[in-house]
């Protein structure tokens, strides 16, 4: 086991990355919590680790709110008396999410204040539960979109992965000494409910496909295993990283037929 007898906690744990890395944290040995926004799916989620025989729990949180971030590590350290692994990567892609022209302020505020503000709210809440248990690892779920312009207009979602890559490289620094190991998971393109929702039409679909040298969505299993890596002791060498999990997107100039 990679991670036993650590405590992770996992926001958006409900659903795709989140729930598929609760999944496999906990079959690694790890205690979960699991923070959402969505009670049922979380639950869900907190259900399937306890049938498999592992141990999680449930924390109602919404991460664009402190209160509730300060609220979710506080019942982490209640619960398991310790954090040790802290995977920020709830995030939202607002359907009405484009170009500057057409994307209203509240579609920019929205993405902001949960992508970027949530990601910065759980590392203030929970560098402090960190530092006390000795140190430990945060993963930020960033994106591709972090370091490239994404061919589907979705300016306020890639400016707030933008943040989120930013952010994680100052902390990683900052904190390097107190051996709290910092990096951003940037996924690529993935088959979970985010992006089939926003890419709604084949069309949309076929015109992000046609950039990935692999010529197919990722998994959220996939981004799971990466995500285990930069948890555990494997990479103990391993901080303040864009750790791409891409099919070879941002690697590619033209893809092959
Ligand atoms: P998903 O929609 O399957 O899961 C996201 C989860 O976050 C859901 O359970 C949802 O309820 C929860 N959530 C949403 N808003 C929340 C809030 N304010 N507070 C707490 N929980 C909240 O999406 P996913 O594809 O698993 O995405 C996970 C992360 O990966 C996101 O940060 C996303 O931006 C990023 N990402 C996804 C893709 C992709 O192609 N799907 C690519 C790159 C990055």
């Amino acid at each position: 086991m990679r991670i036993e007898n650590k405590v992770s906690l996992i926001t958006g744990g409900g659903s795709g990355i989140g729930k598929s890395s609760a999944l496999l944290f906990a079959r690694e040995g790890s205690k979960v919590v699991v923070a959402d926004i969505n009670q049922t799916e979380g639950r869900s989620t907190v259900d399937e680790i306890i049938a498999a025989g592992g141990e999680a729990t449930f924390v109602n949180a919404d991460v664009s709110k402190a209160t509730d971030c300060k609220n979710m590590i506080e019942q982490t350290e209640a619960k398991y008396g310790a954090l040790h692994i802290l995977f920020n990567n709830a995030g939202v892609m607002d359907s009405n999410d484009d170009n500057a022209e057409a994307t209203t302020e509240d579609t920019w505020d929205l993405t902001m204040n949960i992508n970027a503000k949530g990601v910065f709210l759980g590392c203030k809440y929970g560098i402090p539960a960190l530092k006390r248990a000795g140190g430990g690892s945060i993963i930020n779920t960033a994106s591709f979109v972090s370091l490239l312009g994404a061919a589907t207009p979705q300016v306020a979602y890639t400016a707030s992965k933008g943040a989120v890559l930013s952010l994680t490289r100052e902390l990683a620094v900052i904190h390097a000494r107190e051996h709290i190991r910092v990096n951003a998971l940037c996924p690529g393109p993935l088959r979970t409910e985010l992006l089939m929702k926003f890419l709604n039409t084949e069309e949309k679909k076929q015109r992000r496909l046609v950039h990935i040298p692999m010529g197919r969505f990722g998994e959220a299993d996939e981004m799971a295993r990466a995500a285990l890596f930069l948890a555990s002791d494997d990479a103990s060498y391993v901080t303040g990283t864009e750790f791409l999990v891409d099919g070879g997107i941002t690697a590619a100039y033209v893809t092959p037929e």
